[in-house]
């Protein structure tokens, strides 16, 4: 895990706005050809060669979608790039630049965004990407940061939502559930925390949960494996939101339906027994957890057995006729309807 120092404390508002970019920027250089020109004009200039281009911005928010009680600014860092980078990967797409918006308000001291920073300079470094630019404002409330990914693709190369055929295999990457484990775990210790501040958690044995919620890995090494493999996807989504919704965000795409075998869903032996603790249900979890940063795709069942022997990979269903519905067939052989709850949704209903 990433380590977390917060020593000394500088005012923001010692540096002023320009310092602060000067010294948040400094070790960005960048080191792609694509990158004519990052950091330090007025707009970045990035010359893609026949390629086409991907986009995609996500925002996040204190008190929404984090909590700094339990997620060390580096790690934030880190994983702000990591939900945009899936999103270029979930194109088939390699990418290539960021740029970066932060709202701070001025409780946070020059250090803590030095540590953000870090973290998002950890994740240029091992991701190959450049930062290129950004924008930094001051807020009067939480944290924003907001993050916009560029990426490329060749034409022929770029995978939708909407091409999945029926008969297609449903397939997903990795394992399910243990980013939302890993959050019930934090959770939890914040509030044994708040009980008793002396309290020595011993969180060894979540280690892989909790690295799943504070430092996910997007899955990059994805559409270079498609290449060597010689497999096209019909179709592809990053699950941030539960496995769910995101079948069900194929589905409408691609108009058509899907079985999702409970049986075959991928889940960690850390995830199963932390279920067990918590009394949930694992496939639930599953289902809608979210935040596993995982790929689910679709390929044409001749393409079964270029897929079938990696250990990245796991069939998961198979694509229907749309009028035949969208269905989970539990263990028990039932046949159940699939329903989108997101990780937002199951929030709300905790509250
Ligand atoms: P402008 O007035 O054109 O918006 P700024 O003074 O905000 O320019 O930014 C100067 C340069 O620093 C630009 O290249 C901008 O993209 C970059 N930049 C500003 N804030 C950030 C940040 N938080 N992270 C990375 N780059 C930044
Ligand atoms: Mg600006």
């Amino acid at each position: 895990m990433l380590e977390d120092s917060q020593q000394s404390r500088t005012k923001l508002s010692e540096l002023g706005e320009f310092g602060l970019i000067d010294l948040l920027t400094k070790n960005l250089q960048s080191k792609l050809p694509s990158t004519i020109k990052g950091i330090g004009d007025d707009a970045a200039v990035l010359e893609f060669k026949n390629k086409q281009i991907l986009v995609t911005t996500d925002f996040l928010l204190e008190g929404v979608h984090f909590d700094l009680s339990y997620m060390p600014l580096k790690h934030l860092g880190y994983k702000a790039v990591m939900v945009n980078l899936s999103d270029v990967y979930a194109m088939n797409g390699t990418a290539t630049q960021i740029t970066v918006g932060i709202a701070v308000s001025n409780r946070f001291p020059v250090e803590a965004l030095e540590e953000l920073y870090e973290g998002i300079e950890l994740a240029a470094k091992i991701y190959n990407i450049d930062v290129v630019g950004g924008d930094t404002s001051s807020s009067d409330k939480g944290l924003l940061i907001s993050i916009t990914a560029i990426g490329m693709a060749e034409k022929k190369d770029v995978v939708y939502r909407s091409g999945a055929k029926p008969n297609d295999l449903l397939v997903v990457t990795g394992d399910l559930g243990a980013a939302y484990m890993g959050l019930n775990i934090l959770k939890r210790e914040k509030e044994v925390f708040k009980a008793n501040p002396n309290s020595q958690p011993d969180l060894d044995v979540y280690t892989y949960l909790i690295e799943r919620q504070l430092k996910p890995e997007a899955r990059k090494d994805i559409p270079p494996l498609f290449k060597t493999l010689g497999v096209k996807p019909t179709s592809m989504i990053d699950i941030s939101d539960g496995l769910s919704s995101e079948i069900i965000h194929l589905c409408k795409s691609s108009k058509v339906g899907a079985n999702l075998f409970e049986e075959k869903i991928p889940l960690d032996p850390s995830v199963i027994s932390a279920c067990e603790e918590f009394e949930l249900d694992s496939t639930t979890i599953a289902l809608s957890g979210g935040e596993d940063y995982e790929l689910l795709f679709t390929i044409a069942q001749q393409d079964f057995d270029k897929i079938k022997a990696n250990p990245h990979f796991t069939v998961i269903g198979h694509m229907t006729e749309e009028n035949e519905g969208m269905h989970l067939i539990t263990r028990a052989n039932t046949k159940i309807p699939l329903i989108a709850r997101g990780w937002n949704a199951m929030k709300e209903e905790e509250n």
